[in-house]
């Protein structure tokens, strides 16, 4: 049976690999030259299945308003007349309601404790080094930031995720480079989870992938879905017909357009960010684990003797250009937490496109064509949900019952 996988960002290459395993003929069809180059290449590595949440949270809308009128805002909103911006944002906000949010955030978390096992499991496997780094820790600057973590906290309690706050001293011994001025009124440690460089992580896979047998096809853009009657018999790709059994869709922000066509409507749109990947200056102390600066929503992740900083949500404008005011919030938090561990004028900037849905949870599993598979809207949590996520669908396609409920987390959730 031949599997076609559309997409290689790290969704596409490890469901690629799963399939593999199963016995599947599988074809991976990129329109870029090569795996991780669209979301899953500059991302903050950050994989904390204990802190997956939705960004449609009660008082997130009031937050982003407020973040509006601040000069380094993590929010930069660009209004413009398409409909499907507006119909996101109205479905969004109904998410915040904190029942949603609750269901929401389960079936987030769901995903991302499974995912961090068979992460577990593949590394150990194919003995992959990734630039690994142990823990997560939030930095607090205020006493207000300790207080909007009540409700996350209540939530860590509820579902028995190991944590520690943290007083200010506490924070230092840990983390020695961190800045002494800039004010810090506590920490938030997350011991259990854990960061990682995506890229090359979804750069080994495809190599065992394609050691097994897997084909993949770069720079080819897939046009259509084909269909005949209820089924998916292949795809149009580069004026081509490749015929298949099965087509997996993981081409995150590419897959709205390749399945409205076939009737099938998903509210994903896409939400920007920007990181920035520094080498440490001689000497520097730089992250000992993956940072949160939660008053700004950027993380500083240790990468090898780099570290990478990344954040903003940019809403409104599809165009992937690097914008100033982003920048400038990025080098503002690293400079305020490691002042003078990089120069940022080596650094090299990145703009990526989170495939977001509102709610949150990704779509996995069947859809109403037989043959033809989702793996899309992992948001801003793809690289936390990407193992789990593909063991799922590589069940799914080889009609075996996954470990994981799929309650919540497929298309029938939008019907
Ligand atoms: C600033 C930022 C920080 C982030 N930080 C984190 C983090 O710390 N932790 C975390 O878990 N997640 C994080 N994310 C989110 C994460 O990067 C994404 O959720 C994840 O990379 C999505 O993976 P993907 O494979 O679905 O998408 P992508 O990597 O975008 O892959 C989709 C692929 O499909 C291809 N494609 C699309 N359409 C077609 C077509 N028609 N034909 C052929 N190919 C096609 C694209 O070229 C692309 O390569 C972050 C994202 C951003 C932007």
């Amino acid at each position: 049976m031949h599997v076609i996988v559309v997409g290689a960002g790290i969704i596409g290459v490890c469901s690629a690999y799963y399939l593999r395993q199963r016995g599947f003929e599988v074809t991976v069809i990129e329109r870029r030259p090569g795996v991780a180059q669209e979301a899953s290449f500059g991302n903050a590595g950050i994989i904390a299945p204990g802190y997956v949440t939705p960004w449609a949270s009660p008082g997130m809308p009031r937050k982003v308003l407020s973040y509006m009128f601040s000069s380094e805002s993590p929010v930069l909103f660009r209004p413009n007349a398409n409909p499907a911006m507006w119909r996101w944002l109205a479905r969004w906000l109904r998410e915040c309601r904190l029942q949603r949010y609750r269901v929401n955030k389960s079936r987030m978390q769901r995903v991302a404790f499974y995912s961090r096992a068979q992460l577990h499991d593949l590394r150990n496997q194919l003995g992959i080094q990734y630039e690994q780094a142990q823990g997560y820790l939030q930095l607090l600057r205020s006493a207000r930031d300790i207080e909007l973590l009540a409700p996350a906290r209540a939530m860590l309690d509820e579902s028995g995720v190991a944590y520690r706050m943290l007083e200010p001293a506490e924070v230092h011994e840990m983390e020695p480079g961190l800045s002494a001025t800039t004010p810090l009124a506590g920490g938030l440690l997350l011991p259990e989870d854990e960061s990682g460089n995506c890229t090359i992580f979804a750069q080994a896979v495809r190599r065992a992938a394609e050691d097994d047998g897997v084909r993949f096809r770069f720079n080819v853009d897939v046009q259509r879905i084909l269909r005949e009657g209820d089924r998916v018999t292949g795809v149009l790709a580069g004026a081509r017909t490749i015929p298949a059994d099965a087509v997996l869709i993981a081409a995150a922000t590419g897959s709205p357009a390749l399945l409205a066509p076939l009737g099938i409507r998903i509210p994903m749109y896409p939400i920007k960010g920007y990181s920035a990947t520094v080498a440490l200056s001689d000497g520097a102390i730089g992250p000992q684990r993956a940072l949160m600066d939660e008053a700004y929503k950027t993380a500083i992740t240790p990468f090898a003797n780099r570290i990478r900083v990344a954040g903003t949500a940019e809403i409104g404008d599809r165009e992937l250009v690097l914008r100033d005011a982003a920048l400038r919030t990025l080098i503002k938090v690293a400079t305020d937490w490691f002042p003078g561990a990089a120069r940022f004028s080596g650094a090299k900037f990145w703009v990526g496109a989170r495939p977001m849905l509102p709610d949150g949870a990704p779509l996995l599993g069947p859809s109403p064509l037989k043959g033809l598979f989702l793996n899309i809207g992992h948001g801003s949590t793809g690289w936390a949900m990407a193992c789990g996520s593909a063991r799922v669908l590589a069940d799914v396609i080889s009609g075996t019952t996954p470990e994981i409920d799929l309650d919540g987390l497929t298309l029938e959730r939008y019907r």
